[in-house]
């Protein structure tokens, strides 16, 4: 080799060696990602009724977020809209039983391809005809899963051949065992790693852990004060939904039966927590009132045990990112699929745009950038996920996306251009057939004051002073000197959807999944 020609190979041997050390450098990304974890049920989000002790670290360490809303409040399409970065119509996962399609652009695929190690452990929830698409290692749940001794299904190489397990013991437990064995013993010394590690807990039907089976037997949590909510003012979506604590809960639900799948040893342990209850219930025969505030209380109590095994599976994680010194380049980012009704307006359950559901906790730790302790008020979504995990991987963010990067708030930039108000739309309803929880379609806006919804198919409106009626408990669409404000927000609801694209999905039938046609766009005069 010619004296020239070889110091030119070393200088791009050296160009690449500091390509590879500045690759080296990029953050880990550890997303935590729970199922159904209402905002109100974490301590750091000034919760009533609830303590959480590791999930507050992530804000006390890093930035919470007041408001950040999913674009369809329920578990598959929220999944769906943070593998792509895109609504559920450009997606194609508008509802519980579609089937995604896993051959699309996925964040992770483009992190994988950027030179991310990644790995999805725990719920997945996008169908079983594939393997998770875009990880070099999945282990998963079938389907919800159970609480107990779940199978899991393990794709070592990101070929799609799966290995079933069956596990005995909690499943919270385990996932967290399988996301710590993976950072322990699964992870490439020398590459960036992006880990969704990701509960089944605290969904329904609220399975509490061994260690917390009996968990404030001897207190009373607080209700919420709508907890009794006629529904005056508002229409009939709200008034026909099957989803109160009073009439849609199962003796499931309520443990006034055992788990079907435990095994001897956990039934016993089971029997010996729920029967002296179950017995003091029989006992009081109680009716009206009395008894949706029992339902309520054996609802809330065993959501909240739940958590707690969550709060303490995140606890084992973050400690270990502390003890291996992890913690320093990672960046840890707890959220859930959305918000829940925990006896907000006599409801379990999610669906509507209602605050409770719509609203989903988002708390991010970015040490040495996101300033500790820090609150963003910004309007910000699920479908900002995907682009935000691009933009900490150095990685630009496809033109097709449909959200924006919040690595600017995560460094506590204000953009002049951020969104001033959020598009939702929720889909499962199916028309002449029982669905569940019976919740209608609409779609709505949402900006800092007011929210606007259309229940579209039956043509109802609603508005909400989010101001003056948190709890949303008056629709205030009919009276007149809203007038201004209502148009100005149906011109808004317009134009989202002219920039989203959304299809028209007036005219269907409630048909799955909805009309997949061009939404009509008025000649303008
Ligand atoms: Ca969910």
């Amino acid at each position: 080799m010619k004296p020239l020609l070889r110091s030119f190979s070393f200088l791009i041997l050296l160009l690449s060696l500091s390509y590879v050390q500045a690759a080296d450098s990029r953050p880990n990304i550890l997303f935590i990602f729970t199922d159904d974890h209402a905002s109100h049920a974490i301590s750091a989000y000034g919760s009533e009724i609830n303590q959480t002790p590791n999930l507050d670290r992530i804000a006390n360490e890093g930035m919470l977020f007041r408001n950040c809303f999913c674009t369809n409040s329920i578990c598959g399409p929220s999944r769906a809209v943070i593998q792509t970065g895109k609504y559920s119509h450009k997606n194609g996962f508008y509802m519980n039983g579609n089937k995604f399609d896993g051959t699309q652009q996925t964040f992770p695929k483009l992190l994988q391809s950027a030179g991310y190690q990644t790995a999805v452990i725990g719920k997945w929830h996008l169908g079983e005809h594939m393997a998770p698409q875009g990880y070099n290692y999945s282990e998963v749940l079938v389907g919800q899963g159970p609480y107990y001794n779940p199978i899991m299904l393990r794709d070592v190489d990101g070929s799609g051949n799966q290995v079933r397990t069956k596990y005995t013991g909690y499943t919270t437990d385990i996932i967290t065992d399988l996301a710590l064995d993976w950072l322990k013993e699964g992870r490439e010394g020398d590459k960036p790693f992006m880990l969704m590690y990701q509960h089944k807990a605290p969904h329904r039907n609220w399975q509490p852990g061994p260690k917390y089976l009996t968990m404030y037997d001897d207190v009373t949590i607080p209700e919420p004060s709508n907890l009794f909510d006629n529904y005056e003012t508002r229409g009939r979506a709200a008034h026909e939904q099957d989803m109160s604590v009073e009439h849609t809960l199962t003796p499931d639900d309520l443990k006034l039966t055992p788990p079907r799948n435990l095994t001897d040893e956990q039934l016993a342990a089971w029997n010996a927590a729920y029967e002296p209850k179950n017995e003091a219930f029989r006992k009081a025969n109680l009716k009206g009132d009395d008894l949706i505030r029992w339902k309520y209380q054996r609802y809330i109590k065993d959501y909240l045990r739940c958590v707690a095994s969550v709060d303490d599976n995140v606890g084992r994680v973050l400690d270990y990112l502390d003890e291996t010194g992890l913690a320093k380049n990672t960046v840890v980012v707890y959220s859930s699929d959305q918000g829940f009704y925990l006896g907000d307006h006599g409801w379990f359950d999610k669906r509507f745009m209602y605050e409770e559901s719509y609203r989903q906790p988002l708390m991010v730790r970015w040490p040495g950038v996101t300033k500790p302790g820090t609150v963003d008020e910004h309007l910000v979504s699920n479908v900002d996920f995907a682009e935000t995990f691009l933009d900490l991987a150095g990685q630009e963010v496809p033109a097709d996306m449909q959200g924006m990067s919040l690595v600017p708030l995560f460094r506590g930039e204000s953009p002049d251009n951020w969104r001033k108000s959020h598009y939702y739309q929720y889909y499962e309803f199916l028309n002449n057939q029982k669905t569940a929880h019976m919740v209608r379609r609409h779609y709505g806006v949402r900006n800092e004051r007011y929210k606007l919804i259309h229940f579209y198919n039956i043509d109802e409106w609603e508005l909400y002073d989010l101001e003056a009626d948190p709890r949303e408990m008056r629709n205030i669409y009919t009276e007149a000197q809203y007038a201004d404000i209502i148009k100005e927000m149906k011109a808004d609801i317009v134009s989202l959807q002219k920039d989203l694209e959304v299809p028209d999905d007036r005219g269907s039938v409630e048909s799955n999944p909805p009309s997949l046609q061009p939404r009509q766009q008025k000649p303008k005069k």
